[in-house]
């Protein structure tokens, strides 16, 4: 029976049922019960490889692994949102019967796949920009269904701001956003445009005009800055592939013709195709990006989910090292070791080792919580301050 629904969501109910699920879980679940096999197993999440020939991610998308384990008779270990990873560390552990979560391996690997994807290239973009502010701009290329989760993990990656008013609900702050083409063009002129939005919008938001929709962007520039004055924060410029693509020597140009009049405290920011490559080029001469695509759909990060050992006996796959372990991260240099579970060891430099693993399910109950989006923000910024991209 076909099924008619106005968007093409799963709901979270049809999530929990384990009806987004590939068919053959739900076939090995048939098996198992058929033949009432309840053998508790320990399954592990890696990576083996990371995307564009990156060496570390950012994991997110645990606060809903959790949510969808949640009363499971199952143990979860996992790294802490926003902890930076390499390949082959296991960024989550589940211990319990497989029938018991077996068919939800679909979508807690989506969970964490496309949300550290995300975060990856939002903590790269905001590590390029040196402190200069990073928005993200790109729910828009995505199903607006996933817009929370995109800007969630946008803003845990290390982006100062997102776009939408629902994601900024769900993260508690101000959504951030200058203006559209579509003003500028139904109200005829930039400059009336800047006027019109100054004389509506409340003053605690920054004026930033976009300036590259009729004329010359260092015209528009000038004409706008001396009709705004004090009042003008900055302005944005959306069109990184004009002037023939020399898009450094066109914003020279419009900082010198502001500087020399005066304006050096109004701010540039770029938009449109920007990535981490572009903030780097570009940082000598902007205050600021508003990033989309890149971010919004950054390469998954393709984990899988590895059985390790059986009724807690070795057992892994061919390629795979079996056994559960954990991850020691040394206080001083941040080296990382993968060993067996239990294993004490402290780092060659000398340093202090941690254990990275954290217990958030313990047969069924919720032990831990997932801090808020802002303190995992932080822990992001802090670990990327000792990373080079
Ligand atoms: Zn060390």
């Amino acid at each position: 029976m076909k099924d008619d629904r106005d968007f093409y969501i799963a709901t979270e109910k049809e999530i929990k049922d384990g009806l987004v699920t590939d068919i053959y879980f739900e076939r090995t679940r048939q098996v198992l019960e058929a033949y009432n096999l309840h053998k508790v197993v320990s399954a592990e999440f890696i990576v083996k490889g990371l995307p564009e020939g990156n060496d570390f991610g950012v994991f997110t998308g645990l606060k809903e692994v959790i949510s969808l384990l949640k009363g499971k008779k199952v143990t979860l270990r996992a790294l802490p949102e926003g902890t930076i990873f390499k390949t082959w560390m296991p960024v989550m552990e589940i211990v319990g019967d497989y029938l018991e979560f077996g068919v939800y391996e679909t979508a807690m690997l989506g969970f964490i796949c496309q949300s550290s994807g995300i975060a990856t290239k939002s903590a790269r973009c905001k590590k390029a920009a040196q402190g200069r502010p990073v928005i993200s701009f790109g729910t828009r290329r995505m199903h607006p269904c996933i817009a929370p989760m995109i800007e969630r993990s946008a803003y845990i990656g290390g982006c100062d701001g997102v776009s939408t008013i629902i994601s900024s609900k769900f993260l508690g702050i101000n959504p951030t956003g200058t203006m559209p083409h579509a003003l500028i063009l139904i109200l005829g002129d930039t400059v009336e445009a800047a006027k019109a939005f100054d004389a509506v919008i409340p003053e605690e938001v920054p004026r930033i005009v976009l300036i590259d929709t009729f004329l010359d962007e260092k015209f528009e520039a000038i004409r706008v800055a001396s009709a705004l004055r004090d009042k003008l924060f900055g302005i944005r410029l959306d069109t990184p592939g004009s002037r023939r693509g020399d898009f450094r020597r066109l914003l020279d140009e419009v900082r010198w013709e502001l500087n020399i009049r005066g304006f050096e405290r109004v701010k540039i920011m770029v938009s449109g195709g920007i990535d981490e490559d572009k903030i780097k080029n570009l940082n000598e001469y902007c205050d600021g990006y508003g990033v989309g695509t890149a971010i919004s759909s950054a390469s998954t990060i393709d984990f899988s989910m590895d059985i390790v050992e059986v009724e807690g006996k070795f057992c892994a796959k061919r390629g795979k090292h079996s056994g559960r372990k954990d991850i020691l991260r040394c206080n001083d240099c941040q080296r990382d070791f993968i060993v067996p579970l239990g294993t004490k060891k402290n780092c060659h430099c000398g340093g202090q080792t941690f254990s990275l693993l954290k217990v958030y399910i313990d047969n069924g109950e919720i032990i831990e919580k997932v801090p808020e989006e802002n303190v995992i923000r932080e822990y992001v910024l802090n670990q990327m301050e000792k990373i080079e991209i």
